[in-house]
């Protein structure tokens, strides 16, 4: 396959180009030939213009396209408002065939229901190329259907933008179909001799600290971690609710997981309420961080990853990249990113409203990434494969100073988010046994009595403990041999105990505990708490020989309240000291 790539500057330059691509055609061996369009100029009439020369000179080829926010023509920014890629293959088995529909949120399954039936009666197809309308639509089922499609499928493109980014006009078109405002065109591509690789690379890099988002709806973020959205970046970044807020978040836009894929999700405005206006949807209960853009590191992930297109020795490729890295590099730089591809194969594309790829067969709406498909016919055509890693891009040979930063910030996280972690377990655990303290397992037991009162029916049993005799051992074996035997039952008890899913364990005081048992039956209860009593009684200690337990055992009633609980444990536990120690009692409901 063949690629060449036109401007459109006046009528007669164009004709002259055209006229020798056909003449260049008509001297090869050529098949399908197809060409993409993409426009920052606005006006139908100057693209309709351009489609009947196509017409023209070159009847039987397709082509379709875009407006765009503005267009790559050999690996670099165009000057031109109008650019066009057109691939010519070289092999008979190669097919294309465009479909072009309306494109509105109710029905979205309809069109990828054709889409489906489309690629089930030609079974050639392997790749489809999309340009789409998408101003302020909730990708979500469009691309929970676009899954659906057979898995060897790959799917790649972007959404048709306009070269204004607040404005929303936008409009797609294809050969057959005309214009539309809310429409999507697909291309079929495939045949057994047509090859694609396609891939995404964004660069930029998230930071650890790990945001939930307790409140969106679509692309609406409203709370992370239950305060106002906006918040995030007042706090973390410093950023203020002004007229350069888009242009401040663009270096850090917000990493979305998605069944574990990051998704790129850039904040556009911020609203009265502090809720953020998102590039696309973001998914309630999900976990976002922030991301940090840097030259440097961008650069340096698309010569990683990007060396695997050119290992792939493609014959055309094609960018999808966001409007976003645009504005995020500005016009002098921004061709950069792309310009490397440029080397491998002719690169043309454009920058859009959000980008599409198929990974693992899960349809992605990217934002701030560039998407790349890069296609060939055949085998590869052997000879060197371009380096794009060692290429001629500065190499920094000192490391940047923001990586010194973000390491600084990474390590003083995971040290507080330990120090955070070892604080919330020692608030909740016993010193001296590290079984839960009296506040927690009380917490947990008023927590399992809500439930099963809220519920109307379950079962939660109560073990309360306490040593026998106890102010003996101290008196005569000293405090700390008291300790043993104290830390020795709570070994015990997490022996036995532990071995239950559903039970917890705490000190209840000096040396008693109190054991919750969730969904057992008092009987059971009964036998666990007989083990414990056995286990702890066969437990000789060096000074203190042999020590033994009294222990009470009850059941909740549904509708009583913790204290009534205690109280019948408690009396359980009296009734077995008071029968002279050593021994189990339970006291039933009653
Ligand atoms: P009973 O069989 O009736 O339970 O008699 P007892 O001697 O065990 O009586 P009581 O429960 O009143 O005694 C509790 C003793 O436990 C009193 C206190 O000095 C001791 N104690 C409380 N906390 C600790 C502790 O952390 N370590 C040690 N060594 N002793 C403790
Ligand atoms: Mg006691
Ligand atoms: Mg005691």
């Amino acid at each position: 396959m063949k690629q060449f790539q036109l401007k459109y500057e006046t009528k007669e330059s164009f004709t002259e180009q055209l006229n020798k691509l056909s003449q260049w055609r008509s001297a090869n061996p050529s098949y399908t030939t197809i060409f993409r369009i993409f426009s920052q100029d606005m006006d139908k009439e100057h693209i309709a213009e351009i489609c009947r020369l196509i017409e023209d000179k070159m009847p039987d080829a397709l082509y379709f396209g875009c407006t765009s926010n503005a267009n790559i023509i050999e690996g670099a920014l165009a000057k031109d408002k109008i650019i066009l890629s057109c691939t010519v293959f070289e092999y008979e088995t190669t097919q294309a065939r465009l479909l072009q529909f309306p494109f509105l949120e109710n029905d979205v399954k309809d069109d990828i229901h054709s889409l489906r039936e489309a690629c089930e009666a030609n079974p050639w197809v392997n790749s489809i190329e999309m340009v789409a309308t998408i101003m302020d639509m909730s990708m979500k089922e469009f691309c929970d259907e676009m899954s659906r499609l057979p898995r060897d499928i790959q799917v790649f493109g972007g959404g048709a933008f306009n070269p204004n980014m607040d404005d929303d006009t936008a409009f797609v078109f294809s050969k057959g179909n005309g214009f539309s405002d809310h429409g999507i065109v697909f291309l079929l591509l495939g045949g057994k001799d047509f090859h694609t690789y396609s891939t995404f690379i964004s660069g930029w890099k998230p930071l650890q600290r790990r945001f939930r988002i307790t409140k969106a709806e679509k692309a609406i973020l409203y709370e992370l971690d239950g305060r106002p959205a906006f918040d995030v970046y007042q706090r973390f970044l410093n950023i203020s609710k002004n007229d350069k807020f888009f242009s401040n978040t663009l270096e850090f836009p917000l990493f979305m997981d998605h069944n574990g894929i990051d998704l790129l999700r850039c904040p556009l405005a911020v609203n009265e309420d502090d809720s953020l206006v998102m590039s696309s949807d973001m998914e309630e209960n999900g976990i976002v961080k922030l991301a940090y853009g840097d030259p440097g590191t961008i650069l340096n992930s698309i010569r990683k990853d990007g060396q695997k297109i050119a290992d792939f020795q493609p014959e055309v490729i094609l960018t999808f990249s966001c409007a976003v890295r645009r504005a995020f590099w500005g016009d002098q730089s921004i061709s950069d990113e792309t310009i490397l591809f440029h080397n491998v194969a002719p690169t043309a594309g454009f920058y859009t409203h959000g980008e599409f790829i198929r990974i693992k067969g899960d349809m992605l709406n990217f934002n701030v990434t560039l998407v790349i498909a890069a296609m060939r016919e055949g085998e590869p055509k052997g000879g060197e494969i371009v380096n794009i890693y060692d290429s001629h891009l500065d190499t920094p040979d000192k490391i940047p100073i923001i990586w010194r930063f973000v390491s600084f910030i990474e390590a003083a996280t995971a040290e507080l988010e330990e120090a955070n972690r070892r604080l919330a377990r020692t608030s909740i655990t016993d010193g001296l046994t590290t079984l839960y303290n009296r506040a927690e397992i009380e917490r947990r037991i008023r927590h399992a009595l809500e439930l099963i009162n809220k519920e109307g029916s379950g079962i939660i049993s109560l073990i309360m403990l306490d040593i026998d005799n106890f102010k003996r051992v101290n008196d005569i074996y000293g405090h700390k041999e008291g300790d043993n035997v104290i830390i020795a039952l709570s070994d015990v008890l997490r022996k036995i105990a532990f071995k239950i899913p559903s039970a917890s364990a705490g000190r209840w005081g000096g040396e008693e505990f109190m054991v919750l048992l969730a969904g057992k039956q008092i009987d059971e209860t009964i036998e666990t708490a007989e083990k414990i009593r056995t286990a702890f009684a066969s437990i000789s200690y060096e000074t203190a020989g042999c020590q033994t337990v009294s222990i009470g055992v009850t059941q909740a009633k549904i509708g009583e309240t913790a204290d009534t609980l205690y109280t019948r444990v408690d009396k359980a536990l009296y009734m077995a000291k008071a029968a002279g120690k050593n021994q189990v009692v339970s006291l039933r409901q009653d």
